[in-house]
């Protein structure tokens, strides 16, 4: 496997491959971006084309395409290499041959059914009256083929006996979705079990965002049996997850990272009306408000998002919960409001240009709120001053900014007439409901999923600065010799770097090419030489470190690692003492007293 891994790396550059997911701005000769991994507004994720590397300063996560797309896609090693070896036109003679089968065939039906429900549109027979439907709605032909919507014919078994005729199996073409089990009946020898899922709709293909059709919507056809409901999707299979798909951001991917925002609307025809009207950055949620999952999505390309949303009862709430997770994750919003309460698909059809003047006069999304307080609720009474306070204040407590919170807290206190330190005291107890409520949201888990202690940041130091000067690497291996640092002998990147230093000569780029095949170590090392190299300067921007007196700063770290080890030890010690001291095992607790007297003096020798 290891020869593929380094053919698919010497095909791919990992400034395309990253460039998929992630708007890289170029920086110096290398790029930087928000980091899609913790919640940023300034980038500190770096990118070097000239190491094939990636490294995050903010969470100290880094390494290599593929332990991106891992991160990223949250896969395990080898399906990351499936989808690197796709990208790169290889194929994999290792991978697992069935898995890689089952998971094309499910990809092949869902492709098949597209193809199939396409044809059925542009039939005239059966599908006149659904494409009728999608012209009177305004959508231009080619719309209709760049979204390849189609129609699902009427009746049970159209897409089964198709798929069945075509050599799938009836349990693969379930997998993907498209099909509904039969209830069995009692003394029912029918073994058939299964019938077509969608069954006279307009289909709406819905894809990942790298294009692949995952899963579909389809609408009852306007006119036929309308008691049915409306929409019908695909429930979650391994391909389909709703709560992470964004429809339309497959092809307002590239229009996002260039124009710097996204505009968000409700459902599918929003979309496809609004990329018809030129406005190309437009996706749509498919649920009634934004998921966490879903805003990371948008995060990866741009922190400016604009929402559409209708305004009556059920997507003004929407509105609401989707900027507040918005604002967690301190992304710009602002709000296109109508005054006659019609929809994107509706204004794009009617008046492109008025729709593109809505989105240019959005209001930014807190003062929208704050406006809204005051059309929900009086002033001029107590509760109703107390109401908008408390809707308002709900709102605020999601910014993460305390200068913006402070803004507002002083806006509402003018507009209202309340002191400034009232409504303070009401924002800390609904940002404390507020908190209660998100529970252990896993924003917390996302901040810093590792903080050093200072130990292992002294150890990762030390080996920064042996793997990036030959000579500190030599001097620093028989340091380690005199000195007991029994934790560097527990430290498996350090013991190779003992063990194989001469022989790759102290330089890192031997020892890299030695690691090949030792891939958890070989990352470690590239994060901590990176790291170490490279820092961030006050403006964000990457700079090499050089000129560093190697000799000079290994003494001092190794200084710092023996103070931080006797610290150490002398804690232990005092535990053990007290510990000796309440059994009264004088014995012991004399030599333990030795003991911390002899370490306290080094000590002091070390500080003093
Ligand atoms: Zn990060």
């Amino acid at each position: 496997m290891g020869t593929e891994i380094e053919e698919i790396k010497s095909r791919l550059n990992i400034i395309d491959v990253l460039g998929e997911y992630i708007r890289l701005e170029k920086a110096g000769i290398n790029f930087k971006a928000v980091c899609p991994f913790h919640n940023e507004k300034t980038p500190s994720f770096m990118v070097s084309e000239e190491r094939q590397m990636w490294h995050c300063f903010g969470c100290q996560k880094g390494g290599d395409v593929f332990s991106f797309v891992m991160e990223m896609e949250g896969v395990e090693f080898k399906e990351a290499l499936r989808i690197l070896a796709e990208k790169a036109g290889i194929e994999i003679k290792t991978y697992n041959y069935q898995k890689n089968k089952e998971r094309n065939r499910t990809l092949e039906i869902l492709e098949e059914a597209t193809i199939f429900w396409e044809k059925r549109l542009w039939e005239n027979t059966e599908g006149k009256i659904a494409l009728n439907y999608l012209k009177n709605r305004g959508l231009r032909n080619e719309t209709i083929k760049k979204f390849r919507l189609g129609y699902a014919p009427n009746g049970w078994k159209n897409i089964l006996d198709f798929l069945i005729e075509n050599g799938y199996k009836m349990k693969e073409i379930a997998q993907a979705g498209i099909l509904v089990k039969k209830e069995k009946k009692e003394n029912s020898k029918d073994d058939s079990g299964y019938y077509d899922r969608f069954r006279n709709r307009i289909i709406f293909p819905i894809s990942d965002f790298s294009g692949k059709v995952v899963g579909f919507s389809a609408r009852v056809t306007p006119g036929q049996d309308e008691s049915q409901a409306k929409y019908v999707n695909t429930p979650e299979t391994d391909f389909y997850h709703k709560s992470r798909i964004l429809y339309g951001m497959d092809k307002a991917k590239n229009q996002i990272k260039k124009r710097g925002w996204v505009l968000l609307v409700e459902g599918n025809m929003d979309v496809i009306a609004c990329h018809q009207a030129g406005i190309e950055n437009t996706v749509a949620v498919s649920g009634t408000a934004l998921t966490q999952e879903q805003v990371d999505l948008i995060k990866r390309y741009t922190n400016n998002l604009k929402m559409f949303f209708d305004m009556d009862k059920a997507g003004e709430s929407a509105t609401q919960k989707s900027s507040k997770l918005c604002f967690r994750r301190e992304i710009n919003v602002k709000i296109v409001t109508l005054p006659s309460g019609k929809d994107a698909s509706d204004l794009a059809r009617e008046s492109p240009t008025k729709l593109k003047k809505a989105i240019a006069q959005s209001s930014e999304a807190v003062e929208y709120f704050f406006q809204k307080a005051f059309l929900k609720f009086d002033k001029n009474e107590v509760i109703g001053k107390k109401k908008i306070a408390q809707y308002f204040l709900e709102v605020v407590s999601y910014l993460e900014n305390d200068v913006e919170k402070n803004h507002w807290l002083r806006k509402m206190s003018e507009a209202l007439n309340i002191s400034e330190m009232a409504l303070t005291d009401m924002l800390k107890k609904v940002s404390l409901e507020t908190e209660v409520g998100e529970k252990k949201n896993d924003i917390q888990n996302n901040k810093l999923d590792k903080i050093f202690s200072k130990q292992e940041t002294l150890l990762n130091d030390l080996i920064g600065i042996m793997l990036i000067y030959p000579l500190a690497w030599k001097k620093g291996l028989e340091k380690a010799k005199q000195e007991d640092f029994s934790f560097l002998k527990m430290d498996s990147l350090f013991l190779v770097m003992a063990e194989k230093g001469e022989s790759c000569g102290f330089s890192f780029d031997n020892f890299t090419k030695f690691l090949k095949e030792k891939r958890e170590i070989k990352e470690r090392a590239e994060k901590i030489f990176f790291q170490k190299k490279f820092q961030l300067d006050l403006n964000n921007n990457l700079i090499e470190i050089d000129n560093v007196d190697s000799l000079a700063e290994l003494e001092n770290i190794l200084k710092e690692l023996k103070k931080e080890n006797l610290k150490h030890r002398l804690t232990q010690l005092t535990y053990d003492l007290k510990l000796a001291e309440k059994r009264g095992e004088e014995e012991v607790s004399l030599i333990l007293r030795k003991e911390s007297g002899k370490i306290s003096g080094e000590l002091a020798k070390i500080i003093g």
